[in-house]
């Protein structure tokens, strides 16, 4: 039977026509980028057109605001690293509590190394920002206000439009975490005041370990990875060609598929998550349910463990991920649900499906024939479990 994959939040498949774009510059196009020559200028025209690609995909108004880096964390670190550095007299940083460890670990870094001062505004039980806390933690003290567009496990939007804005109120840069978002949902970047963005290469069907960093003309930038001049200067290290083309195709593919992934994509996902409210009983839809991607949705299932759902699904064959991490041999709900507020009970059994373009309705089939039985024979091991519609047994453990 064909594996159903349900995981594309953390990867995605590189689109076939994607290699097919690759292979020249691993072979016939070898050039350095750099180079005066007829290899590095053939190399260049192509360095310049995936430039165009992503310009076009995010509703850039320049090519020249895309900076090529290894991928969402490096775009992520150098945005903040930036903002530091430029804006002087400010030091301090507002963020959320449900951003990627991208954000959040550099953040903890810099509070412990340099005491930057951070400010992690909360969310409320559907993952929405609180808007009004935002607000009070900007001042003139802050360099930099870093939300993401879309939360990664659970597809809960952000109005970063409304978020920019108030950041330049108080004369702070916004930098957003599009990594999730970018490909899944339409942007017009040049009508916003974002003034900086980053994006991943695997979520959206390009290859691992090349990403951009969006920085709207005119924003004062430092360099994370110094050297040489590539991308003007503004990161160092000769291209990995072969990479920027792949991502410059998968965003003008995106860029064609996006009508199909807000609509078709979206009706896979609507109907799996009816199909399993309906079916399987004591579970919710965790985040913002008319607010998300249209590609994500994760569902919380009372009193079992989401690892033993994922291992009992991968048996069939169908690949999802769960919302708990193995930390020191004991699986901690994840920050993100933690922050949500999530009962306990619930958060221990979260699993996230995200799909792509490359899933049809056969996939949604398999889950719904699949997944009541995983839950209740995984129910019928529990402790825990006292029935539909029962609270749980003494399950009571606080959050950290
Ligand atoms: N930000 C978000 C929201 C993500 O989901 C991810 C990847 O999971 C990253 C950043 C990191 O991106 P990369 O894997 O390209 O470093």
């Amino acid at each position: 039977m064909r594996p159903v994959y349900l995981d594309n939040n953390a990867t995605t498949r590189v689109d076939p026509v994607v290699v097919e774009s690759m292979l020249p510059f691993f072979t016939e196009h070898f050039g350095n980028a750099s180079s005066m020559h007829a290899f590095g200028s053939a190399v260049g025209g192509a360095v310049k057109a995936a430039r165009q690609q992503i310009q076009s995909l995010l509703g850039a108004e320049f090519d020249h605001e895309v900076i090529f880096t290894s991928g969402g964390t490096e775009s992520d670190n150098a945005a903040i690293l930036s903002a530091l550095e430029t804006q002087s007299g400010r030091d301090e940083i507002v963020t959320s509590m449900v951003e990627h460890p991208a954000i959040l670990s550099l953040c903890e870094h810099l509070e412990r190394t340099r005491g930057v001062r951070v400010h992690r505004i909360p969310v409320d039980s559907r993952g929405c920002l609180d808007i009004d806390a935002y607000r009070r933690a900007l001042s003139g003290r802050t360099a930099i206000a870093t939300v993401m567009w879309a939360n990664n496990e659970t597809g809960t939007l952000f109005p970063v439009e409304t978020l920019a804005e108030l950041a330049h109120e108080a004369g702070a840069l916004f930098h957003t975490d599009a990594v999730q978002a970018v490909g899944k949902i339409p942007m017009t970047l040049a009508e916003t005041d974002i003034d900086m963005l980053s994006l991943s290469g695997h979520k959206l069907h390009g290859p691992k370990g090349v990403g951009a960093l969006y920085v709207r003309r005119g924003i004062r930038f430092r360099p994370f990875v110094r050297g040489g001049h590539q991308e003007r200067g503004r990161r160092a290290g000769t291209e990995n060609v072969p990479a920027i083309v792949g991502l410059g195709k998968a965003a003008e593919l995106a860029a064609l598929s996006m009508n199909d992934e807000v609509t078709r994509v979206k009706a896979l996902r609507d109907r799996l998550e009816a199909g399993i409210l309906q079916s399987v009983g004591s579970c919710f839809v965790t985040g913002d349910a008319d607010n998300r991607l249209p590609n994500t949705t994760n569902v919380a299932f009372e009193c079992i463990e989401g690892e033993g759902i994922l291992l009992m699904l991968n048996k069939e064959g169908i690949a999802a991920s769960s919302g708990s991490a193995c930390t020191s041999g004991s699986l901690e709900p994840s920050h993100v649900l933690r922050a949500m507020n999530i009962p306990y009970t619930a958060a221990h059994g979260a699993i996230r499906f995200s799909f792509s373009r490359e899933n049809g309705p056969e996939d949604v089939d398999r889950v719904l024939d699949v997944l009541p039985g995983v839950i209740a024979n995984l129910r019928a091991m529990s402790p825990f479990w006292q029935g539909d519609g029962q609270p749980p047994t003494a399950f009571n453990p606080t959050y950290a």
